[in-house]
């Protein structure tokens, strides 16, 4: 018959993990009493070690759910606390410290919780048993306690002891019977006295005879009957002071003197049918928990069938009968975030790399031809920079002549290009597009939910970008080295170099231009910008002398039409320089390279192309492929093999959807299971009583 409690109280904690149903739990015993009945003592005798939390200060406000465990070939002894993952605890004072500080996180203000502890004890010394202990009742109310606590800890107990829970119901045999609270709360439930054991302890404090009267009181007569005990634990045997931890000696004690007592009367006599110890009140616990647990079968067994109806259905229609585990949800994530990069890889080589670097590269080649060639200041009101057409200068340049101003600015121009520091520019460049495009594979993936895979998808992106980089980079600038000292352009060349410069300039031009026509509108029209334009290029001219600084208008313009003035007169300007250097890229002049020191947008742009060359096929090379075949691989590192089955569980759990759908499984999954071992169970149960009939 052990078996098949063991199993039973194994199905019962399954069903707790299953979720608090009434319905869907298998009986316990409930073990109530007043304050100082004697209630822990009991339990601690029958666990054999001191566990349960002590003090005066109600130090029990949380049912402590606890199931023994009896493993009869092992050794050693511990506890478990499942909700906190403590792991095994062999300490048992340990245990003892962390019921109390679990019972005093209530706080006294909230009296007592429903929110029960779990607490399982593993030890060859104890019999499979399901036992709830509850909150002490209390007599009177302390002057620092609550004044509602007595109806609160009544409360929380009546909502144990119904049916079909056993109850074990603590009296001390020093108080009369009739003023037992546990028996009264008892008497209310089950007034017939059907699942009421009775204990009497201290049995050692009153005169043997009134003791023998206790255990056969009339007055509320139970089927299950009392048994009597005395679970002092006798001076020097334990009390907390010379308790051995792990040994299970204060079982032995108690006992030792517990037999002592009870073999000195004669009236507590095997003959006298009195039933009295920790040792037969321990049997009677096992048996009646035993039968209680096997009536229940039925009707638990189809209370599971009802709810794995109704998760079964929910799988149906609500997820298509379409299985996931934390673990699946995970591996299809992360296969379908690597397909959609190896996507990104085959869209993104040395091509686009090229396109990058160009288009950063002809910004650069803009700034330095803005800086060194075309560089009239346009400060709105000050006087125009006394530099004549910048067209008809360059024309008038001597371009034989080796030290001519024109040389000695295009070769510095040239330098500043190749010295700009190209190698980490360009790694730099290709590596943020690169994170860039990670990022929106991301967002565009199953993973925009997840918080946790987001950052370490970024992370192991921008760690492996960092470390190649670091490298890359000097190694690029090395390759471009040869620039820096000669450049030697092919007639291809320069012809490539003045069809993209054109096409540069022509952007700039639109840009330029469009932005000229947004501030017309916001302006009011051509006419007024016309009006104002002119009087700032007559300010700029000298023509008109300013009062002031102009700050509040001038010229019959209030000071935020004079701002758009400037910005327009800015503009026009800047389209009158573009529209020139694109006169000058196209002229004759322009059309051979032999003119380079004439034609430095041309010229730069060549080289400018020249080093992109050598970058995109570099960075091709090193950067991307490894990118490429790093990344899935670290991946799989930080989100496949790296992770414990704990962090799988909550990252699939981060996205809300997926939680409802692998509760809904894992809910049937676990209710079928259940199922499954109650059948099995019952076969036992039903085998098991043929062999008790044909004894
Ligand atoms: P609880 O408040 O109901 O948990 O009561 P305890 O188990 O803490 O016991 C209250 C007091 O009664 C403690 O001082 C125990 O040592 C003592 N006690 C418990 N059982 C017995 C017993 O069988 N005989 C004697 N003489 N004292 C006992």
């Amino acid at each position: 018959m052990m078996m098949l409690t063991k199993k039973m109280i194994e199905i019962r904690g399954l069903l707790q993990t299953v979720g608090q149903s009434d319905s869907l739990t298998l009986p316990s015993i409930v073990v109530i009493g007043s304050q100082s009945s004697g209630k822990s003592s009991v339990l601690e005798a029958i666990v054999g070690h001191e566990f349960l939390p002590k003090g005066h200060n109600m130090v029990t406000r949380r049912p402590i759910e606890l199931t023994l465990v009896n493993t009869p070939d092992a050794q050693a002894e511990y506890g478990e606390f499942p909700a906190l993952g403590l792991g095994k605890v062999t300490d048992f004072s340990q245990i003892q410290r962390t019921l109390t500080d679990l019972n005093l996180a209530v706080p006294a203000s909230d009296c007592v919780s429903d929110d029960p502890i779990q607490l399982r004890i593993h030890s060859p010394n104890v019999p499979d048993l399901s036992l709830i202990d509850l909150p002490g009742y209390v007599q009177v109310v302390g002057r620092d306690q609550p004044p509602e606590l007595k109806e609160r800890i009544s409360q929380l107990c009546e909502k144990y002891i119904r049916a079909p829970n056993v109850i074990l119901a603590i009296s001390a045999a020093d108080v009369d019977l009739a003023n037992s609270t546990a028996l009264r709360a008892s008497r209310k439930v089950d007034p017939r006295g059907e699942r009421t054991i009775g204990v009497i302890t201290k049995m050692d404090l009153v005169e043997p005879e009134r003791a023998v009267s206790l255990l056969n009181d009339k007055k509320y007569a139970l089927r299950l009957g009392y048994v009597g005990v005395v679970c002092r634990v006798p001076a020097g045997a334990g009390g907390g002071k010379l308790f051995h931890r792990g040994s299970g000696n204060i079982q032995n004690a108690i006992a030792k003197n517990e037999n002592a007592y009870f073999s000195a009367h004669p009236q507590f006599a095997p003959e006298e049918q009195v039933e009295v110890g920790t040792r037969n009140l321990k049997k009677k616990l096992m048996h009646v928990l035993e039968q209680t647990m096997a009536a229940s079968l039925k009707t638990t067994s189809e209370a599971i069938q009802r709810e794995l109806a109704e998760a079964t259905y929910e799988f149906k229609v609500q997820y298509n009968e379409r299985p996931l585990s934390a673990e699946s949800y995970l591996a299809e994530s992360l296969d379908g975030f690597k397909h959609s990069f190896r996507g990104f890889t085959e869209s993104f080589g040395r091509r686009e790399v090229r396109e990058l670097l160009k288009h950063e590269l002809d910004q650069q080649v803009l700034n330095l031809l803005a800086q060194r060639y075309w560089n009239r200041p346009f400060d709105d009101l000050s006087p125009p920079f006394p530099e004549t057409d910048p067209l008809s200068s360059l024309a008038k340049a001597d371009p034989e002549g080796e030290d001519s101003i024109w040389k000695i600015k295009l070769d510095a121009s040239s330098a500043a290009l190749t010295k700009l520091g190209v190698g980490r520019l360009a790694t730099s460049v290709v590596a943020s597009a690169l994170q860039r495009n990670i990022e929106f594979l991301i967002a565009n993936s199953r993973f925009s939910a997840h918080p946790f895979a987001r950052q370490a998808i970024t992370e192991a992106s921008t760690a492996i970008l960092k470390d190649l980089s670091y490298d890359i980079s000097d190694e690029l600038e090395i390759c471009i080295k040869p620039y820096k000292y000669r450049i030697d352009l092919e007639d291809s060349e320069w012809a490539k170099g003045r069809d993209n410069v054109t096409t540069v300039l022509k952007e700039e031009l639109k840009v330029a231009e469009a932005a000229s026509k947004r501030l017309e509108e916001v302006m009011g029209g051509r006419k007024k910008v016309k009006d104002v334009m002119s009087f700032i290029d007559r300010v700029r001219s000298g023509q008109v002398v300013l009062e002031g600084d102009g700050v509040g208008g001038a010229g019959g313009f209030s000071q935020a039409l004079l701002s758009k003035g400037r910005e327009a007169v800015f503009l026009r300007d800047r389209v009158d320089i573009l529209k020139l250097r694109i006169l000058a890229v196209k002229s004759k002049q322009c059309a051979s390279r032999k003119n380079k020191y004439h034609c430095p947008e041309v010229f730069l742009d060549a080289v400018a192309d020249k080093l992109t060359t050598t970058a995109d096929l570099f960075l091709d090379a090193e950067l991307l492929s490894k990118f490429y075949y790093q990344l899935p691989r670290e991946l799989d590192a930080r989100l496949g093999r790296g992770l414990s089955q704990d962090e799988i569980d909550r990252f699939a759990r981060e996205d809300p959807k997926i939680k409802r759908h692998l509760d809904v499984v894992r809910r049937k999954d676990l209710l079928e299971h259940v199922l499954k071992e109650m059948e099995g169970l019952r076969q036992l149960e039903a085998r098991e009583k043929r062999a008790v009939s044909r004894r």
